[in-house]
């Protein structure tokens, strides 16, 4: 399919973002293959960037402004990796395209209400250390200050499975429809938790402990982490911490409320995707697969931990 310029905003945002995260994740995989990481420390230790986090903003960014210039785009790795760079922009409509269908609520948006948010490489630091199924590119779509939409692709997806296709892309529109996945139940009777595997905290163990879970998932991003609720392994995702952005969590809420399930921040607050929110989800993140009790595992967050995590 060729872009239809006739179609609805949402729908050819959501289409050629499909392709445009698809093509990070090829970069992605060039990059680990060449071997040259180029690993910089951001803010800590615990917080690195590596050439793939910038080449695959580059893509991204540079793609995205070409087809829709009126959106406003924030990407995790900042301004230098924002500005649109000639020979990084893949032209999406050299794919072809999934058919995305838009809720007709949804369907006179303006480029100027959007907002997008990129994480071009969410779990680097599992990246960094070869745990590549972790690993997601996020592009999440805002409008009115709420995830509406978003794009989660896997660019190791199967790589332990030589001859299936490399790589899956799941997309999903709040109020509309999730593709490129089959959403399952997580099985009935025990209550699987996930949560980080390198930003661990007391709090964050305080809130899981709280919720009594017969197993915890320890794994990283946030990304693919709540794959992990839609594909039925985990119930919760439980980060009782203000490490995540908005960049780590529009893409997986939009697509989660897609499929049924639920993501606020630990207090049960609605997380505002706005351009001038501030990037940092200060007061943690709390996310249910379709068909758990939200409220009921949000009542069980010891208050000492929703105090410690005060906005
Ligand atoms: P994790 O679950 O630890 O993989 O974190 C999910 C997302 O939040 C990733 O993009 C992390 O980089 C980010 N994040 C979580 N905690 C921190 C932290 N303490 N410092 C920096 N980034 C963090
Ligand atoms: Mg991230
Ligand atoms: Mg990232």
């Amino acid at each position: 399919m060729s872009l239809a310029q006739g179609a609805p905003l949402l729908s050819r945002l959501v289409s050629s973002s499909v392709a445009i995260a698809s093509q990070a994740g090829h970069v992605i995989r060039e990059i680990m293959k060449k071997g040259d990481l180029g690993i910089v420390e951001k803010e800590s230790v615990r917080d690195l960037q590596t050439e793939a986090d910038r080449a695959a903003q580059r893509c991204i960014i540079s793609s995205l402004n070409k087809c829709f210039p009126k959106i406003t785009i924030i990407g995790e790795e900042g301004e230098d990796e924002t500005k649109v760079t000639s020979g990084s922009i893949f032209d999406p409509s050299t794919m072809s395209l999934v058919d995305v269908t838009c809720p007709a609520h949804l369907s006179s948006m303006a480029e100027e209400e959007v907002v997008v948010w990129v994480d071009p490489l969410d779990g680097t630091a599992e990246y960094t250390q070869g745990l590549l199924d972790h690993v997601t590119v996020l592009i999440g779509i805002a409008s009115g200050g709420k995830a509406i939409g978003g794009v989660i692709h896997q660019p190791y997806y199967n790589y332990q499975n030589p001859g299936s296709e490399l790589g899956r892309t799941v997309w999903g529109i709040v109020g509309g429809e999730v593709g490129g996945m089959k959403i399952l139940p997580p099985p009935e009777g025990k209550l699987i938790v996930t949560t980080t595997r390198s930003h661990s905290s007391s709090t964050v163990n305080d809130a899981i402990s709280a919720v009594s879970p017969d197993e915890v998932l320890r794994v990283g991003g946030a990304g693919h982490k709540v794959m992990l609720l839609l594909e039925g392994k985990a119930h919760l995702y439980v980060f009782a911490s203000p490490g995540c952005k908005k960049w780590d969590t529009c893409a997986p809420q939009a697509i989660l409320e897609a499929a049924g399930g639920i993501l606020t921040d630990i207090q049960g607050n609605a997380i505002p995707y706005d351009a001038s929110a501030p990037h940092r989800n200060s007061t943690g993140v709390l996310a249910s697969a379709a068909g758990q009790k939200h409220e009921v595992y949000l009542e069980q967050i010891p208050q000492h931990v929703k105090d410690n995590l005060k906005a």
